[in-house]
Formats: structure tokens, sequence, C-alpha cells
């Protein structure tokens, strides 16, 4: 486009506004600052719910204190569209993909990011689950290529993501790479915004996007946890460091700043817990790790919109100039879709805050579902229903990931089975240790629409409980070592374990641990096999290569020799589901937890 054209345009839009604000404001309005509106419609940890979400996942206190069905991508879509007007901006924050159903996770989630852009989503932060699969795959999600082991989907080449992923906390850990395309945006302040660049690092992903609307820009800024390190399998992400949120997304709002973007919007994958079945609009999140960060980042951002915890939430807070920010989350799996409501100062270019207006909005089911996403869901659910609806098991009662007192879930301990089982033969594991957070469902007698209370467990049934396709490994522990592993389960160590999380263990390993005890010394009477275990001893164990890099705080693991690595877990535990059927649930008495 001519300067000219621009111009021109840009006049176009300026007399356009102008009618308005003359039509609707008194006479001697004129001299007010003229102000243009934007509407923010934010969604967070989608999590690939192309189809309504069951059980819990698929219900949601609304506004009237009532809890009814919500979510689904037809439904998502129905109230986007209700919701949108000509001034809106769709964004995200996070965990869009990653630990999906299988008819979005059998196509590496391309479904769900095609479903993205047909919503008109246009930025969204990378959440700790976009790496899932590791930086190459989302790069490759973001730009585009068939995937490098599996090929095409059956909807042939992936063309990309249309909107932006952005996280400007993620950054690479050893790389020199030019950084004068970006300062070229600084224009006149191009040296300034190298230097910027220079005191920090090289971003690994867009750190900001700015989209235009009603002739202002307004900047995105995306921030991810940065414990996403110790949630993520290692590998992936080993060129990668997660720095402080607050830090960058200072750099990032400096950098705006430099480019003359001061309308400023944290999308930021981290959030606080809420007190239970309080409304979605109310402000009862308990300040944490989100709270930390919407009330620290410079004055200059406007907003903070959050995700991470699934929880709802519409806060004003504080920042560091003492003036109102809102700060938000929005559920999870498309059941909540968070409004804001701003006005953008044609002068200053920035918001004026007291105009900033939230409101969460629950996507229930009593609407008529968007007919043209009902039918490419549809697509995507025949296209994996020969997979989905095999059966591959049998079970007596439901079996379910709801903890014993002492930690032990009977379905943590029949994938502990599952697992060990599946490493016995190449990798010479004695016991499996599994993390009870790796559990994402239960197994439900009654649940498969196709074998209705029958027991009967389908593949897809499976895969729900299991979606990481994490592998199995094992590992050489001296006695001593696993002691540790099992200290580190529980909180006030070293390892910094934000809650205690106990291992699920395999059928052959017993243990006690004290709860009053200190730390260090609370777990004894480990024994395999009834014998009883020695420091010094030997002891191959098997668990998912997430536990085994150190995930979850398990530092102690990354102390283990000799790896090898086996099947995924998801086959191991379709291989187990077919053995002993119908299987009962197993009995949660492997750990005897004291006081
Ligand atoms: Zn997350």
């Amino acid at each position: 486009m001519t300067s000219r054209s621009f111009l021109r345009l840009a006049l176009a839009g300026a007399v356009a506004s102008g009618a308005v604000l003359l039509a609707t404001l008194p006479a001697d309005a004129s001299k007010a600052p003229r102000t243009v509106p934007v509407r923010l419609l934010a969604l967070n940890d989608f999590h690939g719910n192309l189809e309504p979400p069951t059980g819990s996942s698929g219900r949601m206190v609304d506004e009237n204190g009532q809890t009814v069905d919500a979510g689904g991508a037809a439904y998502v879509a129905t109230h986007m569209k209700a919701l949108a007007n000509k001034n809106t901006i769709a964004v995200a924050q996070g965990d869009l993909i990653g630990a999906t159903p299988l008819i979005s996770a059998a196509y590496h989630d391309e479904p769900s990011v095609e479903f993205m852009d047909k919503l008109g989503l246009k930025v969204a932060a990378v959440g700790n689950h976009e790496f899932d699969e590791g930086y190459a795959e989302l790069r490759r999600i973001m730009d585009g290529g068939c995937h490098p082991v599996d090929g095409c989907s059956p909807a042939g080449p992936w063309k990309g993501a249309k909107f932006d992923y952005v996280g400007a906390n993620v950054l690479f850990k050893n790389r020199n790479e030019k950084t004068d395309a970006l300062a070229a945006l600084g224009g006149s302040n191009s040296a300034q915004v190298k230097q910027v660049l220079s005191d920090w690092g090289v971003p690994a992903l867009p750190p900001v996007s700015i989209k235009w609307m009603n002739g202002v820009p307004v900047g995105f800024i995306g921030l991810v946890t940065q414990t996403t390190p110790s949630i993520v399998t290692g590998e992936g992400i080993k060129d990668l460091k997660f720095v402080d949120e607050v830090k960058a997304a200072n750099v990032a709002s400096k950098l705006l700043k430099l480019v003359g973007v001061k309308a400023q919007v944290v999308l930021m994958h981290e959030g606080d817990q809420v007190n239970a079945g309080q409304s979605p609009d109310a402000c009862s999140a308990v300040p944490g790790a989100g709270n930390r960060i919407a009330t620290q980042v410079d004055p200059e951002i406007d907003i903070v919109l959050s995700g991470h915890s699934h929880q709802a939430y519409l806060c004003k807070v504080k920042d560091p100039a003492g003036n109102d920010r809102v700060y938000s989350q929005g559920g999870s799996f498309g059941r909540v879709i968070t409004q804001v409501d701003l006005n953008v100062n044609l002068k200053t270019r920035d918001i004026e805050r007291s105009s900033v207006v939230a409101d969460n909005h629950v996507v229930t089911r009593t609407v008529t579902p968007d007919p043209e996403i009902s039918t490419f869901v549809q697509t995507w659910k025949d296209r994996v229903a020969p997979v989905a609806n095999k059966a591959v098991g049998k079970i007596t009662a439901d079996i379910t990931n709801t903890a014993a007192p002492s930690g032990e879930s009977a379905l943590g301990d029949l994938i502990a089975d599952s697992q060990l089982a599946a490493t016995k033969t190449g990798g010479n594991a004695q016991i499996a240790l599994m993390n009870p957070g790796g559990v994402r469902a239960s197994l439900t007698y009654a649940t498969s629409p196709a074998n209705e209370g029958d027991g009967v467990v389908t593949y897809g049934e499976a895969f729900t409980v299991q979606p990481f396709n994490n592998l199995m490994q094992v590992v050489t522990l001296t006695g001593a070592q696993l002691k540790t592993v099992l200290e580190q389960q529980f909180t006030g160590g070293p390892n910094n374990q934000a809650f205690t999380k106990i291992l699920q263990p395999s059928s052959n390993f017993t243990y006690t641990y004290s709860r009053s005890a200190a730390w260090g010394s609370k777990v004894s009477n480990m024994k395999i096999d009834g014998v009883p275990v020695t420091d010094t001893q030997s002891i191959r164990v098997a668990a998912n290569n997430f536990l085994v890099g150190g995930g979850d705080a398990f530092a102690a693991f990354k102390d283990g020799t000799d790896l090898w690595s086996g099947p995924l877990d998801i086959d191991a535990f379709v291989e187990q589901l077919g053995k002993d059927n119908p299987i009962a649930p197993p009995a949660t008495n492997r750990i005897t937890a004291v006081d």
C-alpha cells in the first residue's frame, strides 16, 4: 500500500468514527478525547475438546450458581458468533492442543488448530501443552508441513495455523541469531531494540503480535508458565529456556512501546485456583503464581488474560502504578468465553482503563450448535471411529483415578501393573511407578455409547486415560535412590514439590509412609515381592519418559543409570486391558499411610 492510500484509509476511518460520535454525544463533547471500541473474546485450555466434554469436565457453574452442561466446538462457535461484533479480536491463552481426546490427538491436533482458525482466532499464547510433542512439532503446527513420522492427515498437507502463537519468555538457550529483522521494526528506535535483545536473549517464538482494530494497534504479549520444563518431557525442549514471566513481559512491553504500541494485553498461560462453586464472574481466585504476574508486570500493560489452572474468574488487581487492571481466566475445555470490552484513545493510542469491562460467558448447550462446525467435527469423528470404537478389554466395575487416603488409586495401580508387564522382558524391570497426574480420566463401566452398560472398554476410552504418547523406560536405581524418589513425593523437601504427588506402584512393590515424620524419613518398609529393599541393592524401575526425565519435580529419577526405552504407555495399557478379562478394580493396598 502506498503512503497516500494509507493516509486516505486512515482519514476515512477517522471520519467514520467521528460521525458516530457526533450522532451519539452532546454537542460540547467534541473536545472530549475520542476513542474507538475494541472487544476481545478469549478462550484458554481448550485441550482439543471438539466434541462436548463429558462428566465433570463438561459441567460448569454459571452466573446464577447453577451447574450446567457446557463446552463442545459447535457450541463454542455459536456463542462466539453471538458475542462477536465488528470490533472483535479473538485471542487465547494456551493449551489449545496437547493432552487432547483421540479425535484430535490421532492427527497431531491439526483438527483443533483448524477449528481455532475457523473461529477466527488471531493470537494465542503458547501453553505448556503446546510443547508436549516438542518445539519442532510446535513449529510445524505454526508453520505447516506434514508430520515427519505419520505423514499427512486425511485432510491433506497441513498449511499451518492462521493465528499467531506468541511466547515472550521462551528463549533459545544458546543461539546468536541475527536480531536485525526485529530491530528494523523499531525504525528510528532500532538501536534501542537491538540493545534490549542483546541484554535479554533470542526469542524462540514471536514474543508479541500486533493487531490493528479501528485504526489503532493493540499489542498482545504471550507468556507461558516458567515451570514448563518440570511438566513437559525434557527432550523436546532441550534447546529452550523458560524465563521469569514478569521480566519477559516487561521487555516485550518496552519493545511494543518503542514501536508505538501502547494498548497492551498479556495473554498468559499461568493462573490461580478459585474457591469452589463460585460464579465465573467472581474474583474468587486465591492469589498465587498468576496473581504475582498480573500485579507485577509493567503499568503500560492494561489487561492480563490467564489460563493453565482451568478455573474461571474475573478480578481487578492493582498494577505497580496503582491503577486497576483486569485479570481473568475462562475455565477450560471450551466451557467459558471471556469477553473484554475496552476503549482506545485515538490520541494517546492507549487503553482507557476506566472503560475496561469484562464478562465470563458459559458456553451452554441450550443454543443451536453451529452447523458448519458440527459437520467439521463429524468428519473427524468418522475418520477416527474405526480406531476409537475398537473394543480392547472388559471391566467388572468402574476403575477410577480417585485417590484412596494413601494417595493410591485403583486405576493408577492398574496402569503401573501394565507398565511393569510391558517392560519386564526387554528392560528387565522389577517394579513400576506411575505419576498420578498422568492418569487423566477414569474408566467407567457404562460410558462407551456403542456398548452401554456392558463394561466394554474401547481404545478411545483407554486413550482418554493415557493420552500423552509417553514412552516407557527403565532405569537402575539403588535402594537408597528409590527411597529418595519416594521422599520427593512430599512437600517440604529441597526438590520444591508444590503438593504431595503419590506415585502409583505396581502390585509387587509395597512400602509405608508417615505423614508426621520429617521430610527425608517419611518412607520405610520398602519391599519388592515381599523381600525388604536394601540401600545398596540395584533395582530396575520402570516409569514413563516424563518421570524418568525428572518430571513433576522427581529429580532423583535423573540419577538412574542403564536407560532402556520400550513401548508407548498407551500400548502397554491397552495390552493389559486385553488380559484377564473382565478386569476387577485392583485393591489400593500397596501403600500403607500412617499418621
Ligand atoms: Zn497448562
